[in-house]
């Protein structure tokens, strides 16, 4: 008989969000009539910015004639995109990153899951603890790592949401900044922190960039190439889920620059951009030209103005949430650089117990902080992507909180 992945048993059964489903449901079942504000997905909900809408549209059009048909594309993405996003997103801040070191994918978790295919399944791992699951879950698939090997950060108030530098020598460094699930940052100082580490240690940082355009404030880093040497430590990974709403159309990028070099097994110098070139060409035949000339006309001066102000919508939600949240007499971090604010729950309580309070008493739906790791245990997550309107609602129905 053919034998399975044994490494997909070691996973943890994710019941995170059909558990919180199952409760939101049964609470609807006994309360009907109820409107439950949700707060728990991490979903986008207004529209494509009227600038991506045209440019799909001309895209369709073109698939009408001969002339302008398009079929397969550069595994590595078209030129248009990839120019794009070097000349905007990185040039204008003044960080050399060029075309070739970009590599167009169909979202940032096919590739903070992929990356681990060029990567040695020797190597350690670091987490920060919360996290984003795609890292842990990955690794776990592979092979590479178990629970029990790879080395967790802690991430909570008592560190201010900073991870310590590791001490278990990783070769794999996972970052998320803007963090999800906790809304943190680091600043430049500390992110450089982790560069030098990396340098020092001949560690690889996999930086996570999806909510880098909810930045506000002036000292977060938007890219870790801002950081001085870090094209030789790290692969950064940016989606246009978050940024322009394409969670449904699908677009996102890799930046692995060219000084980036691993080792092989015989201790030689190995390009990381060449090894995931040829990953991509192997496995990959490209995200869709019409998604990529949507992700081309966010670049448009329209269509940046469009973009900017849905951000800034959900910019406003976390404002009112975490300002409505903190006069419940919470204590509430981010909200302020990401569209995620971490609630520590009150007096002691566990997760799931302030999700059944929070929805009984307020009738909003939160994801437990638990869900994300060890650390996430005591706090929960609010999203800001929905309506303004159940912001304000959100807000009334949060000052009735009995704790
Ligand atoms: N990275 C982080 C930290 C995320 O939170 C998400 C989505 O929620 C993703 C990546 C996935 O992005 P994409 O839609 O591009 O696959």
């Amino acid at each position: 008989m053919f034998k399975i992945n044994d490494n997909f048993l070691a996973l943890n059964q994710n019941y995170l969000f059909s558990q919180v489903a199952r409760k939101i449901n049964a609470y609807m079942n006994s309360n009907p009539g109820v409107r439950i504000i949700r707060m728990g997905i991490g979903d986008v909900s207004r529209p494509l910015a009227p600038a991506v809408i045209s440019a799909l549209h001309e895209a369709v059009e073109e698939q009408t004639s001969c002339d302008t048909f398009c079929g397969y594309g550069p595994e590595q993405g078209h030129r248009f995109l990839t120019e794009a996003i070097a000349a905007h997103d990185y040039q204008a801040r003044g960080i050399q990153i060029s075309a070739d070191e970009i590599f167009i994918s169909d979202g940032a978790k096919s590739d903070t899951g992929n990356i681990g295919d060029i990567l040695s399944l020797t190597n350690k791992v670091a987490l920060t603890n919360p996290v984003y699951p795609v890292y842990l879950d990955t690794n776990i698939m592979s092979g590479r790592a178990s629970i029990d090997n790879i080395e967790l950060l802690p991430c909570t108030a008592d560190n201010n949401f900073v991870p310590s530098l590791p001490t278990g020598n990783p070769d794999m460094i996972y970052l998320c900044y803007p963090n999800n699930p906790t809304g943190t940052t680091l600043n430049r100082d500390q992110l450089k922190e982790w560069v030098d580490y990396a340098k020092a240690h001949g560690a690889l940082i996999l930086f996570d960039s999806a909510y880098e355009a909810f930045i506000t404030e002036d000292d977060v880093p938007h890219s870790i190439y801002e950081i001085e040497g870090a094209t030789e430590v790290a692969i950064e990974f940016r989606s246009f889920s978050k940024t322009a709403g394409f969670t449904g159309l699908r677009c996102a990028y890799t930046v692995v620059p060219m000084a980036l070099k691993g080792e092989n097994a015989i201790g030689e110098s190995v390009s990381l951009n060449a090894l995931w070139q040829r990953r991509q060409s192997t496995k990959f035949n490209g995200a869709s030209y019409l998604s990529q000339r949507a992700a081309e006309a966010v670049y448009s001066p329209e269509g940046k103005k469009q973009i900017r102000s849905t951000i800034d919508y959900y910019l406003r939600n976390a404002t009112v949430l975490r300002e409505g949240l903190k006069k419940a007499g919470l204590n509430v971090y981010g909200g302020v650089n990401a569209p995620y604010i971490w609630v520590k729950t009150p007096d002691g309580m566990d997760s799931w117990s302030f999700f059944d309070i929070l929805l009984e008493q307020c009738n909003i739906a939160c994801t437990p902080g638990v869900g994300f790791g060890s650390a996430g245990e005591g706090y929960v997550r609010l999203t800001a992507f929905g309506s303004y309107e159940d912001c304000l609602q959100a807000v009334e129905r949060l000052s009735l909180l009995k704790m």
